[in-house]
């Protein structure tokens, strides 16, 4: 069968800690079938060995090239770029395992990836990634997010600090992470399959669902995690199939 499926993870195929019912069934059946599938997921705070450990250890049978989040897809945007000199700015030292191909340096980088520094977004930080990009580095953004919920109420996340740097350098960043078409186009790029031959599963509608749109694949809304009726019904993005969770997606596809 000529198809291939992108699934988010939060929300789609867990919740927490737990498997989302029917998540096993299905990855087993496009498995079985010889369906190619991957999870795309804007989380920035794990590497990929740290994901895949999280999904196995649900019992999922999945491989370390099926599990693809946004600083991966850096790393697959950098190598496009034959970027070699880079500037990783995250927060988890243990990220840079990932970026082992890559000379890290602070001086006279190609490329600044950038993810949520929190209270680590000082003046000096910001005004060293100023200095990188008025020499020339591209500023390559893991996600562009205004804020994010923290225990103490709505928190600036790193789209902000992005904006500050874009204002001042005059240089538009890189997105990376959903709803940019970026992370859609480099999870899929060895498939060689046209776009609408692609399905998309998520529960986020903008992030997901609208991404999966602009880039021309199927967009399948989950009614589990995040899902919410009233914002589709507010929404000017509709998905192309609304589905009430992952246990559905062998019907909509026709497996078994
Ligand atoms: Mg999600």
């Amino acid at each position: 069968m000529k198809t291939a499926v992108l699934f988010d993870l939060d929300g789609v195929i867990y919740q927490g800690s737990q498997l989302i019912p029917g998540a096993l069934d299905t990855i087993s059946l496009l498995q079985k079938q010889g369906i190619p599938f991957r999870f795309i997921t804007n989380t920035t705070r794990m590497t990929q060995q740290n994901l895949l450990k999280k999904l196995v250890d649900m019992g999922l049978p999945v491989q370390l090239d099926q599990v693809f989040a946004v600083p991966h897809a850096a790393i697959a945007y950098c190598r496009s770029k034959t970027y070699t000199r880079i500037r990783l700015v995250v927060p988890d030292r243990e990220m840079e395992d990932d970026f082992t191909e890559f000379t890290l340096t602070k001086e006279n980088p190609e490329a600044v990836i950038l993810g949520d520094m929190g209270a680590g977004f000082t003046f000096e930080l910001l005004n060293e990634i100023f200095q990188n990009l008025l020499g020339g580095a591209e500023l390559i953004a893991l996600h562009k997010n205004k804020y994010w919920h923290s225990g103490s109420g709505l928190t600036l996340d790193v789209g902000p600090f992005v904006s500050a740097l874009e204002f001042a350098s005059e240089k538009k960043a890189a997105i990376i992470g959903k709803p940019s078409p970026h992370l859609f186009r480099l999870a899929v790029q060895n498939w060689s399959l046209p776009p609408e031959e692609m399905y998309m599963v998520g529960d986020d509608l903008d992030g997901d669902i609208g991404g999966a749109n602009s880039v021309g694949m199927k967009s399948v809304l989950v009614k589990t995690g995040k899902f919410r009726q009233e914002t589709v019904d507010c929404s000017k993005i509709v998905p192309r199939y609304i589905i009430s969770s992952v246990a559905e997606l062998p019907d909509l596809l026709h497996i078994r």
